[in-house]
């Protein structure tokens, strides 16, 4: 089992320190190997049970002042490159600083992975930076203290399910290269589109008994009929590789997972820990329901997590065959929908019988759809266009006579959409107002179901 991981990062926010403890006496022997640059130190590192290979671009600091942001640049965009893994480190007592900022554009746009983390993190006088980092729309950061060895558990729980995807990925062979495209290019290109090299990552998960193995083999069966037995299919105990209607996928089957796994392990806390790496994993959730008992709390708590994990959801509602009255059935299924998830208002809802292989066809646009709302971009002027209407027809609340200040808006990220809004007293804007902004997001640029993050930064 084996990956890269690469710890970018800005001048002295502590890259070294955590490369140090990583790697611990292991370094010495890298040090020797030919072929290992001054500016990009290699070595082996252990974290608990994880053995992996991290970067560490701590060349910077010899690099003048004057030739720092293109060599920074160049350095990370290269650790970035040859890494699976990015550690993106900020400082969490000195806050997020506009170099930061650079550095997070970058992993945005190169990164598949990143695992954001406030060093320095030891004791209150970081609260803020912690907090601070979250703007960064990289996900939660990791509290860390390199120097003190704190926040390296949940370094360690963010890296497990990747580091297993990728042994999983590693065991396949990638039969064609991709066609890199240059920085421009990628920004220009609308979504991307799976390839071989790169096959649309989904998980299909549910409570036991939703039919997901019989879906899966019911994909896997429309496939073969196209390709020939077995031809082109990689199966293991946990994913399987196909093109399933021309789609180069990869899909997580959380029951095959259930299956390798020790009987006496307690069957509902075991599926819901497999739907948890799968959905890590995952760029579109298909969450599977059981159409004669659809929402059940395990249903919710999967679904709510590929929402809080930010990625694509499909709701699924399986053995649509045995149902008698479907059009009553479907107005209660979509009510209760609304009603129990109103964080994924407007995912797709499509209703399948994987034994009849009934609305598959309908699970495949719907996936696609998913996935491209998921990597959707609005240009800058547009939206500013639209924060004006939006502010106009609904003004934000002026708490103590002083009204708040919406300025302008930007999409600092996709997979998930993320924005940002610079504001006056963000802290005062009631979450009612940041509900109004998101569902007309939704709406206005067509984007339903796909978690939304919208973060308020501070501008007088
Ligand atoms: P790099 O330039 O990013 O590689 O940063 P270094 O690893 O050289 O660390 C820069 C400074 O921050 C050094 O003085 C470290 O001792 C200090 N440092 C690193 N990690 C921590 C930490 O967790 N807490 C505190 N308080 N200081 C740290
Ligand atoms: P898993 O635990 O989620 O993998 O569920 P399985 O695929 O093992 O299915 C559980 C049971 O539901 C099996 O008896 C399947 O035959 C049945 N089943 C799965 N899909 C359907 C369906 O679309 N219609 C009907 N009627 N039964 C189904």
């Amino acid at each position: 089992m084996s990956f890269t991981l690469a710890i970018v990062g800005r001048p002295n926010v502590g890259k070294s320190t955590l490369f140090n403890r990583l790697v611990g006496k292991r370094l010495a022997l890298v040090d020797d190997q030919p072929g290992v640059t001054r500016d990009l130190r290699e070595g082996d590192a252990r974290l608990a049970d994880l053995r992996f290979t991290v970067v560490d671009t701590a060349g910077l600091e010899d690099a003048n002042d004057d030739s720092l942001p293109g060599r920074m640049r160049r350095l990370t965009e290269r650790a970035v490159d040859m890494a699976d893994i990015c550690l993106f480190m900020v400082d969490a007592r000195a806050g997020i600083t506009p170099t930061d900022q650079v550095f997070a554009e970058i992993l945005r746009k190169r990164s598949a992975h990143v695992i954001l983390a406030a060093n320095k993190a030891e004791g209150a006088a970081a609260d803020a930076g912690v907090l601070d980092a979250y703007g960064l729309g990289l996900g939660e950061p990791i509290r860390l203290s390199a120097e003190h060895g704190e926040g390296l558990n949940d370094l360690y729980v963010q890296l497990l399910p990747l580091a297993d995807a990728f042994a999983e990925r590693a065991a396949q062979d990638a039969p064609e290269t991709d066609i890199e495209l240059d920085g421009d290019e990628a920004e220009d290109a609308a979504i991307p589109q799976p390839t071989a090299a790169k096959p649309l990552q989904v998980a299909v998960v549910g409570r036991p008994n939703a039919g997901k193995s019989t879906l899966i083999n019911r994909i896997l069966g429309e496939d073969r009929l196209l390709t020939g037995p077995e031809a082109g299919i990689t199966r293991d105990a946990i994913s399987l590789r196909l093109d399933w209607q021309g789609t180069p996928m990869r899909i997580f089957d959380t029951a095959g997972m259930r299956r390798k796994a020790k009987v006496q392990e307690k069957l509902e806390k075991l599926s819901v820990a497999d739907g948890l790496r799968a959905v890590k994993f995952a760029e579109v959730v298909v969450v599977l329901l059981d159409a004669a008992i659809p929402f059940e709390s395990q249903d919710l708590r999967i679904a709510d997590l590929a929402e809080r994990e930010g990625r694509a959801v499909v709701v699924a509602v399986n053995k649509w065959d045995v149902e008698e009255d479907r059009q009553g059935k479907l107005g209660a299924l979509k009510e209760a929908f609304e009603r129990l998830l109103p964080q994924l208002k407007g995912a797709p809802l499509v209703t399948v019988s994987a034994k009849t292989g009934r609305g598959l066809d309908r699970l495949h646009d719907a996936i696609m759809r998913a996935y491209e709302t998921w990597n959707a971009r609005v240009p800058t002027a547009q939206l500013n266009r639209w924060l004006t209407g939006m502010v106009e027809a609904h003004p934000p609340p002026a708490p103590q006579g002083k009204r708040i200040k919406l300025r302008y808006m930007t999409q600092a990220k996709t997979r998930p959409p993320g924005f940002v809004v610079m504001c006056s007293h963000p802290d005062k804007l009631p979450d009612s107002y940041a509900r109004y902004l998101v569902n007309g997001l939704r709406e206005d640029f067509g984007m339903p179901g796909t978690p939304i993050r919208l973060t308020f930064r501070s501008q007088a």
